[in-house]
């Protein structure tokens, strides 16, 4: 059938060692998913796994190499880093098992969460969604996506963000409180997951505010580096 207006076309990730694309249907974001990071917004660290969602089109790709530009976003004076190891799956379903969802992952990339920390601090108080502060427009810059294959099971690689050279963020994926398997477990109780969902998987401690002309360097060993620079 004809549409009435033009069509959103799927959001595409270039695959690592392919010239086709992973195509994006939803994109879920777990939570203080590192103890660190987890103290560091005041709570304990020792919390069940909780999630909030971007828009597939919130998604800014920037191919590995090149620096990217994100525009510095509207209503926020305090835009914060949050670099995140980024799950891609490769089939879904309800209720599975950790051992079922760990045979979901088709591959990582890396990526930002970026955030809006006032206006998430004010819902937070105020007791409303975190789409304000989460969910803008390019606030998920990410690069390609590389094959489990390629990398094998990412369990143990280091995570960093360095903003103009300085170091910000660093720690190791093996320090998430719910490790990518359970994560996905947890979350397909909750959802019916599908081939195309993203999942970011957390952020560790260090996150802060960036702002324009600012270059933030992120990389997951193994899964390549992302170089983003915010513009005005
Ligand atoms: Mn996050």
């Amino acid at each position: 059938m004809q549409t009435v207006i033009p069509a959103q076309p799927a959001t595409l990730i270039p695959v690592v060692g392919t010239d086709a694309a992973f195509p994006v249907r939803r994109i879920y974001c777990v939570g203080r998913n590192y103890a660190e990071h987890a103290k560091e917004m005041g709570f304990s660290g020792r919390e069940d796994p909780f999630f909030f969602s971007k828009p597939a089109d919130a998604i800014l790709y920037i191919p590995e190499g090149d620096t990217g530009e994100m525009p510095y976003p509207p209503k926020t004076s305090d835009l914060h880093h949050e670099i995140e190891l980024v799950v891609a799956l490769g089939k879904g379903g309800r209720d599975l098992s950790v051992e079922e969802a760990a045979a979901c992952v088709y591959g990582y990339a890396v990526g930002l969460d970026m955030t809006r920390r006032d206006l998430q601090g004010v819902a937070k108080k105020q007791g409303r969604p975190w789409e304000v502060g989460k969910a803008f427009d390019h606030g998920a810059p990410m690069g390609p996506i590389y094959p489990v294959e390629r990398t094998g099971v990412i369990d143990k690689a280091d995570i960093t963000l360095e903003v103009n050279g300085t170091l910000r963020q660093k720690g190791c994926v093996s320090q998430m409180i719910w490790n990518i398997a359970e994560s996905i477990s947890y979350l397909s109780g909750l959802f019916e997951l599908k081939a195309g969902d993203l999942i970011f998987t957390g952020t560790p401690e260090g996150v802060g505010a960036v702002v324009p002309g600012d270059l933030m360097v992120g990389a997951v060993q193994g899964v390549g580096e992302l170089k983003v620079k915010l513009v005005a």
